[in-house]
């Protein structure tokens, strides 16, 4: 029995898209530093994945940098010009900059009530475990009233919602194409103005934003997968909506149902029961979920993101992307049911 795949906000599996189009560079010999012709092939291939992401989120091909991730990406534009206040339910890789933070709602939106001004605020635009969707265009509006900076995490967008107008109007977005479709360690920082000192340095490489030979392989790759996803969230609706329903006649409580969230991504709690143990009795069923982050996956620690909603306990979180069928749900929904039937004996 294949299993049935639905951490997608851990990491989407390549898309067919981007999978042809990296075979395509793969063989391609040079530095797309280099000045001869292979060199100058390798270059024209960056230059035209650039475009290709520069037309799916409407921004000038000038304005991205290509980075491993958006760990990196977040790094590159939080590590200096602090101090930052982040939203609590932040991702680690944002939260670790963060010398303050904004308080969330009981339902994971962000409240912007804060007396004190800070240089420079991180709100992200959709959160990874709960899926819970920030108005970042609001957000905007405040921080640009307090002359403030502001980056976000737009790491679990793409394909997963309609991009909002006006997005790229912050200071910096960070991406990661392997939540899209595309490969792993591979991402980009989009700005707008004067970036942050670059962070890699010793290298004319990204207009001297980013030293070290860009990854021809994988910006090509990226850029196939996020030209993939543009509409990719209308056929993950529907999949939500069968999911939840099930989920809740299971006697789940949706977590952040009460805010606008991704079309992917379905954060449910069952009361009395530990989300580690489902997960690995869903496992055994042949179903791959996860409780909370990837990144958080080992630790006891609790969800900081549960936490900063107020929500006690832990939760099990279901995403899902395209390669996710009607059939994948009604066999996560009876391996669900098993599951908790199994628990409930234990
Ligand atoms: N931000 C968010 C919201 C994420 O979900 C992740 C991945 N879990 C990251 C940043 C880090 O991305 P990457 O794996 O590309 O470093």
């Amino acid at each position: 029995m294949t299993p049935v795949y639905l951490d997608h906000n851990a990491s989407s599996p390549l898309h067919p898209a981007a999978r042809a189009a990296m075979l395509e560079v793969l063989d391609l010999p040079a530095n797309a530093h280099s000045a001869h012709r292979a060199g100058q092939h390798a270059h024209e291939a960056v230059e035209a994945a650039r475009r290709t992401l520069a037309g799916v989120l409407d921004v000038d091909p000038t304005r991205i940098v290509f980075t491993s991730g958006a760990t990196e990406a977040n790094a590159l534009a939080l590590h200096d010009r602090g101090p930052w206040c982040a939203s609590a339910v932040e991702h680690p890789s944002v939260l670790v900059w963060a010398s303050a933070t904004l308080p969330v709602d009981g339902a994971g939106q962000v409240v912007l009530d804060t007396a004190a001004v800070h240089p420079g605020y991180a709100v992200m635009l959709a959160n990874n475990e709960t899926g819970v969707i920030q108005p970042i265009a609001a957000v905007r509006a405040w921080t640009a009233a307090r002359g403030a900076r502001l980056h976000v995490d737009a790491t679990q967008g793409l394909g997963r919602m309609a991009l909002p107008a006006g997005l790229f109007d912050a200071d910096t977005v960070a991406l990661s194409a392997h939540k899209f479709g595309g490969p792993q360690g591979v991402g980009a920082l989009v700005v707008r103005g004067p970036t942050a000192a670059p962070m890699l340095r010793g290298g004319p490489q990204e207009r001297g934003r980013r030293a070290g030979t860009v990854n021809v392989v994988g910006v090509v790759g990226m850029a196939a997968a996020a030209a993939a996803s543009v509409g990719a969230h209308a056929a993950l609706a529907p999949l939500q909506e069968a999911l939840e329903g099930g989920v809740v006649a299971l006697g789940g409580r949706v977590i952040g149902a009460a805010a606008p969230r991704l079309a992917n991504t379905t954060c449910v709690q069952f009361h009395g029961v530990d989300a580690s143990d489902l997960v690995m009795a869903l496992d055994l069923g042949g179903v791959q979920a996860s409780a909370g982050a990837a990144c958080a996956s080992g630790s006891t620690e609790r969800s900081h993101v549960l936490r900063a909603m107020g929500i006690p306990g832990s939760a099990l979180r279901l995403s899902t992307g395209p390669s996710t069928t009607r059939a994948d749900i009604t066999a996560a929904l009876n391996a669900l049911t098993g599951a908790l039937k199994q628990m409930e004996r234990a």
